[in-house]
């Protein structure tokens, strides 16, 4: 099936403006296995975007060879929303203007929908609960009446990726690594193979069904609250999805999207959607880690940002990680205040040096092994 390449369009929000969401479609539609990848749903995130702009003509040209066997979706910039929005020269896409909300918040939460539609059909048979459950997912997406332009644009985007088997949601951090964010239930198993093959140099694994509800997160916790809502019902964890973070927002040249490119098409032939030898698996850079082990620096007091440590280091506890200096304070040393690691890890993300930090803003995020006393109830992915 060749590669075809569709709009759908957005509600207008504004007299004369119209916005729509761009995707592409390799292989036969309902084929499978499924994979999803969307970038920028922060809008001012593109490496995930260049990554697809290397990954697309790799796509068409195995669908020329025929060596497209599943179905793969993808949508390089799933946010025109974000896009469009500029003020003074700045591109701010993280937050929507209007409501002020988190483009990667709020994403639909559709286990309790899919219960009410089929949980009494739901039985011993996995293969046939896993085809029900895709399908009342996507009945509820087309039962519901959005009225926004963001409402219409979580419910498109959802009907793309809920029954996919595999769905990747690519975003990046200010100053940072190659990180990964998956479920628990995922590993060890599918998501090690994507940490190896996507070259993760740290790998964060959350609650199967975290109150975050991000687009990743609620596509892979469909499953498991599912499982857990019924659980005399055999409901496999049928999509392994995640949040890859393409290191720093400032990472976007042809070098890096060739590679990354590379490394996911090396990944979709490894499950089986392309076809051929993927070859073996590169060597996994760091284990996973628990989300409640991560480290999270916050400001304690306003003031200028300098770090000690390059994002990607493995720091011990205790160790200063960056300092915040009065600029009002003539005492020089005595004007910097030290920030100190709380676990052994790896410091995968930070700001760059030099930014404006106020209290409580999170100045930088370390994936330790041992779970951390001050993180206890506190989940989610920070993206
Ligand atoms: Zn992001």
């Amino acid at each position: 099936m060749p590669h075809s390449k569709r709009r759908i369009a957005l509600p207008s929000m504004t007299p004369g403006t119209g916005r729509g969401i761009v995707f592409h479609r390799f292989g036969r539609a309902g084929a499978r296995p499924k994979a999803y990848l969307q970038a920028a749903i922060h809008a001012n995130e593109l490496p995930g975007t260049m990554a697809l702009h290397h990954l697309m003509p790799m796509l068409v040209a195995a669908d020329k060879a025929g060596r497209i066997r599943g179905e793969i979706v993808v949508v390089p910039t799933i946010n025109p929303i974000g896009l469009s929005q500029l003020a003074g020269s700045n591109h701010l896409g993280r937050y929507e203007f209007l409501g002020r909300e988190n483009f990667n918040r709020n994403w639909l939460d559709l286990s309790g929908a899919v219960a009410e539609r089929v949980g009494t059909r739901l039985g011993r048979d996995a293969a046939a609960n896993v085809a029900l459950i895709r399908k009342a997912a996507l009945a509820s997406l087309a039962a519901m009446e959005p009225v926004t332009e963001l409402q219409t644009l979580r419910v498109e985007a959802m009907k793309l990726s809920v029954d996919a088997d595999i769905v990747l949601d690519l975003h990046c951090d200010l100053q940072a690594v190659l990180h990964l964010f998956i479920s628990r239930q995922d590993w060890p198993g599918p998501a090690r193979a994507l940490a190896a093959d996507i070259g993760a140099a740290a790998t964060l694994y959350n609650e199967p069904y975290p109150e975050t509800l991000t687009f990743s997160g609620v596509n892979g916790a469909l499953w498991a609250r599912l499982a857990q809502r019924i659980p005399a019902a055999h409901i496999p964890q049928a999509c392994l999805s995640a949040t890859i973070e393409y290191r720093s927002q400032h990472d976007v040249n042809h070098a890096l999207g060739a590679s990354d490119a590379r490394n996911l098409f090396r990944f979709l032939t490894r499950r089986g959607i392309i076809s051929g030898r993927a070859g073996p698996l590169p060597r996994l850079k760091a284990a996973a880690t628990p989300i409640g082990g991560m480290d999270v620096g916050y400001c304690p007091k306003p003031g200028m940002l300098v770090y000690h440590v390059a994002a990607g280091a493995r720091v011990r506890k205790g160790q200063a990680i960056c300092e915040v200096i009065d600029p009002g304070d003539a005492r020089g040393p005595k004007a910097r205040t030290q920030i100190a690691s709380r676990t052994d890890g790896i410091l995968f993300s930070r700001k760059p040096d030099g930014r404006l930090a106020w209290p409580g803003a999170v100045l930088y995020r370390i994936a330790g092994a041992k779970l951390l006393a001050h993180r206890k109830g506190m989940s989610g992915v920070d993206d």
